[in-house]
């Protein structure tokens, strides 16, 4: 199945990896296996392992191949969502009475999903800063830790945490560290290389890169907690279906180049926004007044395309500015070739209102796509401009 191999610069693998032509036709691209079972040649014999599609399809094997290359893990295995993924990674690393440790400006939904999910089966968790080794160390402290859960840079407020120095905390303790890396994506950083035992991810975002699929992963080394999450996918069934399969592996093969536009388009924005009276503060770890800067500028390519800004006349300012572009859509998510606007505290951090990781009301969350730059600055300052005009 694969048709590259890990000497091959990363964006020959995210083209090659698991994509080599149709042996029967020559299809240059690996068609859609849309299928849900597979004929065996007499009871047990089954054509290249394949036998039930829950258990697997050879679209889904070429998109797991693919990740595995790129983020150069021994194994991935594709999921339904990002939070289908880490629904089953949680459910193979904790068991009832442990604890974990996660950022506190993680994903609201992963909050949500450790806390009301998982909580109510007995998992324990802290939610520390993780810029603050001190506090994680004493978060880490607790009896029954076993994970470490890390996203950087995190959502929406763009903090950057040393996945290096983080890992050896976790493991100073015995807990498996994990890192989201949804937001900067294996073309930017690569948390294996720097000490994490897993890789999650939404694929729905930079990897399908389009807004037209949902999907999940989890990228990890040979063990027993791959042997685990391979059998909790095929026995509880939350797998990557084989069309949102291919239209991932169809956005991963541009993945570094839309990476390097997204990254240019960002900077650009900030720091234009930067010296806009409107705006009180822009979070983006490529300005150099960015507290994680210099981190980010080690640990990543790339700074990549997610800001978010704190407007200076407040919750109503934000929610004007939100209603106010053209070009920027007010939407969820984020990753996609188009850019989209968001407000947390109402929409994608709603469900952590009240709690540690809420939101602040001036927070806009941007999510820069590959569009012409101008025409996106142009966007940015007339919605700042209405937005300033209707508060008279
Ligand atoms: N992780 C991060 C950083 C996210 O932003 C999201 C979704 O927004 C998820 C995980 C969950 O992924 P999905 O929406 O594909 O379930």
């Amino acid at each position: 199945m694969t048709n590259a191999d890990a000497e091959q610069g990363f964006a020959t693998r995210a083209i090659h990896a698991g994509q080599a032509f149709d042996p029967t036709t020559g299809a240059v691209v690996p068609p859609i296996y849309q299928t849900s079972t597979f004929v065996q040649d007499g009871v047990g014999g089954l054509r290249g392992g394949y036998e039930y599609g829950r258990s697997g399809n050879p679209t889904r094997t070429s998109l797991e191949v693919a990740l595995a290359s790129l983020e150069g893990g021994d194994r991935a295995l594709a999921f339904a969502s990002g939070l289908a993924a880490e629904d089953a990674l949680l459910r193979c690393a904790l068991a009832a009475g442990d604890h974990l440790v996660l950022g506190n400006d993680v994903y609201g939904g992963t909050h949500r999903l450790i806390d009301r999910i998982h909580g109510a089966w007995g998992i324990r968790h802290t939610a520390v800063d993780l810029t603050d080794l001190d506090a994680v160390r004493n978060a880490l402290d607790v009896d029954g830790t076993r994970l470490l859960w890390i996203e950087t840079p995190s959502n929406p407020l763009m903090k950057v945490s040393d996945i290096a120095a983080l890992a050896e905390l976790g493991h100073a303790v015995g807990a498996a560290v994990v890192v989201d890396n949804t937001f900067a994506s294996p073309a930017l950083q690569q948390p294996l290389a720097l000490g994490a035992d897993v890789v999650v991810h939404s694929t729905t975002k930079y990897l399908g890169g389009h807004s037209d699929v949902i999907g999940g992963a989890v990228v990890l080394n040979t063990g027993e907690l791959a042997d685990k999450l391979a059998f909790q996918q095929f026995a509880a069934g939350a797998i990557a279906a084989p069309m949102e399969a291919w239209l991932t592996l169809r956005g991963i093969k541009t993945l570094e180049v839309r990476m390097q536009r997204h990254s240019e388009n960002a900077q650009a924005i900030a720091d234009r926004l930067s010296r806009h009276p409107a705006i009180e503060r822009v979070y983006y770890p490529g300005l150099p007044t960015h507290p994680g800067h210099e981190l980010a500028a080690r640990q990543m390519s790339r700074f990549g395309g997610m800001l978010s800004v704190a407007l200076a006349g407040g919750e109503g300012a934000a929610r004007r500015f939100v209603e106010s572009t053209r070009v920027f859509q007010l939407a969820e998510s984020l990753g996609g070739v188009e850019s989209l606007i968001g407000y947390p505290s109402e929409m994608t951090h709603a469900s952590v209102r009240g709690t540690a990781l809420e939101v602040p009301a001036n927070i806009v969350r941007l999510s820069v796509g590959i569009e012409s730059v101008d025409d996106l600055i142009g966007d940015l300052e007339q919605a700042l401009d209405q937005a300033a005009q209707s508060a008279r």
